[in-house]
Formats: structure tokens, sequence, C-alpha cells
């Protein structure tokens, strides 16, 4: 690997561990829930995990996490593959939680047959009533000492259909009076009579997050696992899980989940966005996912240059939008060709022009002299914007405006900017309809101010705007695409979100 740049903590961490044998290979995984469409947070995430198994030569698997049937969707499944490969990333192995429904439920019945898991009939509000709170030992119910014959029995019940949603769980029986209130008997499965995406209608009982994660990650020898910081009082129960089961010890480690001014990153509130109708489908080009900034134009390696650029902490912080904006024009710059295009048109004429067209050769992108030329009509007719031209100029405008007289009657000549890629021209004079509002700009030409020839800069100009041939120019819809949202922090500390959407978002 290369030496120039230091290492972030997990690189430290794997070094090490190669370095003293611990592992002589590592294996990551990036482990989606199928619940969303992926977003820029998980565009760091992603890169992490992948940028790891390059940086060491190894590889990563792509984990679909989906144990939670009621809203996990093959559609979400589609577009994360796709998106991972957009970004350039291919992962070694495809695999899903949901492959390994029966050797977890082994697993339960494992730790069932050890005396360390037990059914309990009580409610999901008995059950966070006995738990306690961080200053108070929780308290165990009569459910916890029933027989393993009679929880294996029960556990095979659940499984079978028998009961309703909710009506029992399966428990881990770890210590009701542990400091780590996830280590307070967690749940391991849970009874949803759901119809799942990939398993259909075979199960009626599902795994938890914290009894399908570790167990997925040790099946597939992950080494290290990686997640956001949310889960750090999860590690315990994560190890204790593997411990107990006596199987291959994948490790967690903890980084700092990425936000962004400006943006939401919940999927839930993404998706209240779509369902609502407040963007127009998860790849709206305003959405802070992956798809949509597709849309929008950004490149792949803008996105993982700003990955990289934000980097890897140990704690939380929001980065600024403008970070990813610049990481995109810096990306663009370099590679998009150049198209002039007037929005807001007024007609230019040039009264010393002739009437024939000429073919001007212009650039494609002055930053890549591999990107060509192409031929730009140019004649006496043009369309320019209508903020290019102001009849009294404020001071330092740069643009166009026409001869002005001073109230002692000194007549100063027009204002000479460059169209660009064309020749240089200055202001005449302009025309005016019945309401005053300007309907043409008059100009004359300085013939031999053409772009690319010797006498270009022979007349100097204030300003470059840009033209299009009234001729030759395409009519098209233009949508101006501003931040989703007007409030930097649109959900901070529990903020409607919805109230700080930018009315003029998208503008047609
Ligand atoms: P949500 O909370 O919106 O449902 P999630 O984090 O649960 O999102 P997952 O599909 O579980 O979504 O995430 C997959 C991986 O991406 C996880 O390892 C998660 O920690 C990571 N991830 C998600 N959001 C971010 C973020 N903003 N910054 C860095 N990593 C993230
Ligand atoms: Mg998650």
């Amino acid at each position: 690997m290369s030496d120039e740049k230091s290492l972030n903590f997990i690189e430290e961490i794997i070094s090490q561990d190669l370095a003293t044998g611990k592992h002589k290979s590592i294996l990551t995984r990036f482990p989606p829930e199928p619940n969303g469409y992926l977003h820029i947070g998980h565009a760091k995430s992603i890169c992490l995990n992948f940028g790891l198994a390059e940086t060491f030569g190894s590889a990563t698997n792509l984990r679909f996490d989906d144990t939670n049937p009621v809203t996990e969707d093959t559609e979400y499944v589609d577009s994360i593959k796709a998106d991972l490969k957009w970004l350039g990333f291919n992962w070694i192995k495809e695999c899903y939680a949901s492959d390994y429904f029966d050797q977890l439920y082994a697993f339960a019945v494992q730790l069932i047959e050890k005396g360390l898991a037990y059914v309990d009939d009580s409610s999901a509000e008995e059950i966070a009533q006995q738990k306690g709170t961080p200053t108070q030992p929780g308290t165990g119910n009569a459910y916890r000492n029933r027989s393993i014959q009679e929880n294996l029995e029960l556990f095979a019940a659940m499984k079978a259909g028998k009961y309703n949603d909710g009506e029992k769980v399966l428990r881990a029986k770890i210590d009701m009076a542990h400091p780590n209130l996830l280590l307070r008997d967690p749940i391991m499965y849970r009874i949803k009579h759901a119809h799942h995406h990939r398993t259909g209608d075979a199960w009626c009982i599902y795994p938890m997050y914290d009894f399908a994660h570790g167990q997925s990650d040790s099946l597939e020898t992950v080494t290290h696992s990686i997640c956001t910081l949310e889960f750090i009082h999860h590690r315990p129960l994560y190890n204790w899980f593997i411990e107990q089961l006596g199987i291959y010890p994948s490790h967690q480690y903890e980084f700092a989940r990425r936000n962004l001014t400006y943006t939401v990153m919940s999927k839930r509130k993404l998706l209240q966005l779509v369902t609502e109708g407040h963007v127009t489908a998860w790849d709206d080009p305003r959405m802070p996912t992956i798809s949509g900034m597709r849309r929008r134009g950004y490149t792949a390696r803008a996105l993982r240059n700003f990955a990289d650029t934000i980097g890897v902490a140990k704690r939380e912080n929001i980065v600024d939008i403008g970070l990813l904006e610049f990481c995109v024009r810096e990306d663009l710059n370099k590679i998009a060709q150049r198209r002039m295009a007037v929005l807001d048109p007024i007609k230019l004429i040039i009264t010393n022009y002739p009437e024939t067209e000429e073919l001007l050769h212009a650039e494609n992108n002055p930053e890549d002299a591999t990107a060509g030329h192409r031929m730009l009509p140019f004649s006496k007719e043009l369309w320019i914007e209508r903020e290019d031209f102001e009849e009294v100029p404020p001071k330092g405008y740069k643009r166009l405006s026409p001869p002005q007289t001073t109230p002692d009657g000194v007549t100063s000549a027009g204002a000479v900017v460059r169209l660009k890629g064309g020749y240089v021209i200055e202001c005449t004079g302009f025309a005016k309809d019945a309401q005053g509002v300007v309907t043409e700009v008059h100009s004359k030409v300085f013939p031999d101010t053409k772009s690319g020839t010797a006498g270009s800069d022979s007349v100097k100009a204030k300003g470059v705007i840009t033209w299009v041939g009234v001729a030759d120019g395409v009519k098209a819809e233009v949508r101006l695409y501003d931040r989703l949202f007007s409030d930097p922090q649109p959900d901070a500390g529990g903020k409607d979100f919805l109230g700080a959407l930018n009315p003029h978002s998208l503008q047609v």
C-alpha cells in the first residue's frame, strides 16, 4: 500500500492484524438493509469497506441484511446493486441474511439447549417495563425459568405458526441486571406473519438484527465488520452470541456516521419524501441518493473523492455540502464538454456583421486538449441572457450596456464584451416595446477579434457572455435544481424536516 497517505484508525488496526499474523488476509462486507435506495452516507460506508479491500488486496461481500420482511423489497435490492456497480465496486459474494434463516434457527435451538435462551409470553410493554433503567436493574419473569424441553417445544410451535404476531418472543438468557441494557435478555426472534421478498411465506418468525448480523459475519468469515457508531453498545452482544455458539470470531469496529448539511439521510424520511410526492422518486435529482446524484450529473469519481476527503472519524460530525459540490465541480471541470444555453433570451443584433453564417471552431473543454472542437454557427442575430444587458449599468457591471451620456452632456461609448468563443462586440443601442421592455440589443463587431486568432485581444473586452444563434438554436426544457431544503440542518433536534423544504428547489 502507498506510504503517502496516513492510515485511518481502521487501516491501522488491519495493518497490525496482518503484521502480527492475527489474520493472513481480511474480508469486509457492506450490509445494506434493502428497505430503500442507497444515499451519500452509504457511499461513505461503501468506499470504506470496498476501499479497505482494495488497499489490502482482499475482498468484500455484499450482504443484504433482510431480516425485516415488512419494509424490504427486491426493487431496493436491484437499485443497491446498480448503484454499487456504478460507483465502480465489485463484491466477491452476494449474500443475504435470509439465506441463513435455517442456520440461524439451528443456532437458536443450540442456545435453548444450553439453557441460554427462553420463550417469553410477555407483551412488548411488559418486556420494556421489566427491562429496568440505566440506573435500576431489570427484573426477570417466570418465563425465564421455563425448562429447556418446554422452550424447545414452544420455539418449534412459534416457527410452525401456532401463534399470532407479538404473542411470544425468543430471548437470550443473559443478565437482567447487566449494566448494558442491551444484554438484559435481548430478543432473538419475533413472530411476524409477513411475506418476505425472498423466502416468501416459509417463515413466520424472523431473527432480530442482533441475532443475525454477527452470525452472518461469522458464517461468511468476515474479519473486520465495520458499522456506524450507534452500534457500539451492541458489540458485547455481538461477541456474546459468537462466543456462546463457538463460531468464527468476526470482530465489529465502529466509525462515525457522516451527515451532510441541507440534507436528511434517514431512509424513513427519504421514503416519506417519495411517498408524499415532495420529490418525484428515489432518484429525483434533488435526493441525496446515489441514483439521484447520478441523474443530476454527479460522477462516481466525484462521490468517491468526496468519501475519501471526509475521511473516517470516531466522532459524529456534519459535513458541509459545499465540500461535496466542490468535489463534483472539480471532476466535471476536467471532463465535461462545454455547451452554451440561454435561459431568459433577448435578441442581440450585430449590425455590421454580414447576412451569411460563419462556422467557429469552438473548444469542447478548455481543460482537456483531447476533448476536441465543435463547429459553432455564428451569425448576425444571436440570443443572449437578458441579465447580460443593463440599460443603465450598475457600478462594476462587466456585461453589455449602451452608450451613456453624463448630465453635462458627455457621451461615452457602449460596453465592450466578448461573445464566448467568438468576437468582441461593442453595444451601440437597444430597442424597447410599448411597455418599455427591452426587445433587442444592438451592437457592432470588431472583425479582427475572433477567438483563437492573432488579433483576438486587439480590442479589450470587459467581460465574456454566452450566446446561442437565433437561426440554429434549439428549444429546450431546462430544469434548474436547487437544494431540497433551505435549512442547513433540516431534521436537527427532532424538527419537522418537511417544514424546511425549499419551495424553489425545482424551476422549469
Ligand atoms: P437508516 O437508519 O436510514 O435506515 P441504515 O444506516 O440503517 O439507514 P443500512 O442499510 O443498515 O441503513 O446501512 C448499511 C450500512 O451503511 C451500515 O453499515 C450503516 O452503518 C452504513 N451507513 C448508513 N448511513 C450512513 C452514514 N450517514 N454515514 C456512514 N455510514 C452509513
Ligand atoms: Mg440499518
